[in-house]
């Protein structure tokens, strides 16, 4: 990792996942003769490539296509692709190393990969967004495919750019729908796709909190983001008999005590791509404020990070214990810094990672590709009944690697372990590749 020196977000998903694992690195020495711990931390291979692409006024821009294949050992590559300007190697290198452990975690046979690039699509036109991922995908096909690597959705990328980048492929590949998940039903997409992370991040939650003698029943819940996690995250926490009191955006968040109104957030950004500020303006005893949804005085029960890395730092944890949280769990991909994780445990608070609490959206892609393959398409009732057993495995798989190590409700360490073990004995029986 020496030479990683300038990649902090991949050094510190790095040592969150090195921090736990060494009871398991004890048992399996076999492990360490075969260095299976310096090869999970290389990538098998980082595609860096020029996107080039015209605005509607003509004019020549160019932005960083990446993809990083990083582990293989148990199924094609698989990870969504993110849109965002902040995206860099080491972003997609944090996010492909912890969708290694989180693909083992679902149980199904997908290795770990992800992808993006820094272009922004905020204030970008339809046409431009089809030109941009048209040039995107022109490059990445070259290094895809339905048993090669499967990439998916992620932030900035939703439906509309899933639909444009498949129809590039096809321009190009034919028609294979199993080379990218997330797709619209018309063609391949699964019904419970778009709502699995969401949905599957609070039946991994309930799950937690029930075994703790908890249910979502009156519980005030904070979630930041307001996009496609957070938005069914809402739904499912409103479901359960909890009020989601508050969401945000990257400028800023809405406090609406009665509970937030999903149909206005969908609204807002799914067909007025419009700021949450808005909200305020059409529900009036709901308040809009600036700044980070974690700095906000309240007591609340129940924190659900849906919206990017390192949301919460040391000093929005210690207030989120103050105010009384009890439980957190992770939508969004490292939303927590390494010092909020150790305040969490040490506020003995119910903590669920990202890993293993978001694994609901890739473990129903998987189901995409199962359904791609048989050329079946399966009712929401039945995605939506394999997404609730896979999270309450998950959770359970999570519970009982920690006990069984010595260290009870330490749900970063079982998931570590846990996803870690078995990809770990399949690159052991492969050889040193
Ligand atoms: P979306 O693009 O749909 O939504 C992202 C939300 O987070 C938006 O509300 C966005 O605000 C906000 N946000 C983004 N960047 C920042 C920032 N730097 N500071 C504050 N707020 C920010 O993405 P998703 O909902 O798909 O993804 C959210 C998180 O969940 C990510 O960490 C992603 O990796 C993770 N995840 C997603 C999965 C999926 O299936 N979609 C699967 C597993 C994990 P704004 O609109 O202002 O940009």
């Amino acid at each position: 990792c020496e030479r990683d020196e300038y990649q902090p977000e991949f050094l510190q998903a790095v040592k969150e996942f090195l921090d736990t694992i060494e009871p398991a690195l004890d048992k399996h020495p076999e492990w360490i003769d075969q260095n299976i711990l310096g090869r999970i931390l290389e990538p098998e291979k980082i595609l860096q490539f020029r996107v080039p692409w015209v605005t509607d006024e003509g004019k020549a821009e160019v932005n960083r296509g990446f993809r990083v294949q990083f582990n293989s050992a148990i199924g094609p590559y698989k990870g969504g692709l993110r849109f965002h300007p902040t995206v860099n190697q080491s972003i997609i290198k944090f996010l492909g190393f912890e969708q290694i452990f989180k693909n083992s975690l679902t149980g199904l046979p997908i290795g770990g990969g992800k992808g993006g690039s820094d272009f922004n699509p905020k204030g970008k036109s339809d046409a431009e967004i089809m030109r941009f991922c048209q040039s995107f995908m022109t490059e990445l096909q070259k290094y895809i495919g339905p048993d090669i690597d499967v990439p998916a959705g992620d932030i900035g990328v939703g439906a509309r750019e899933i639909g444009y980048l498949f129809g590039q492929y096809k321009r190009l590949n034919g028609f294979q729908n199993g080379v990218l998940t997330g797709k619209p039903l018309l063609y391949g997409g699964s019904l419970g796709r778009t709502e699995a992370t969401g949905y599957g991040l609070v039946y991994f939650t309930k799950a937690m909190i029930e075994d703790a003698g908890k249910s979502f029943k009156g519980q005030k819940v904070m979630v930041s983001g307001s996009g496609n996690v957070a938005q069914y995250a809402i739904e499912k926490v409103t479901a359960f008999g909890g009020t989601v009191i508050g969401c945000s955006d990257s400028n800023g968040y809405i406090i609406d005590e009665k509970g937030i109104r999903l149909e206005t957030i969908k609204h807002l950004k799914e067909v007025k791509r419009e700021r949450i500020k808005e909200y305020a303006e059409i529900h009036r005893e709901a308040n809009y404020y600036e700044g980070n949804i974690w700095d906000h005085e309240i007591a609340f029960d129940i924190a659900l990070p849906c919206a990017t890395q390192n949301e919460i730092m040391k000093e929005q944890a210690e207030k989120l214990i103050a105010q009384g949280v009890f439980a957190v769990a992770e939508g969004a991909n490292m939303p927590s810094d390494l010092d909020s994780i150790q305040l969490y445990k040490k506020a003995g608070l119910l903590y669920g990672p990202a890993k293993a609490a978001n694994a609901g959206g890739v473990a129903v892609s998987a189901l995409e590709m199962s359904q791609n393959s048989q050329r079946l398409s399966w009712s929401f009732e039945e995605v939506d009944s394999q997404l609730k057993e896979i999270m309450q495995q998950i959770y359970q798989k999570v519970r009982d690697t920690a006990a069984q190590y010595g260290y009870p409700g330490d749900f970063t360490l079982g998931a570590n372990i846990a996803g870690f073990e078995k990809v770990a004995q399949a690159m052991l029986t492969q050889g040193i590749i």
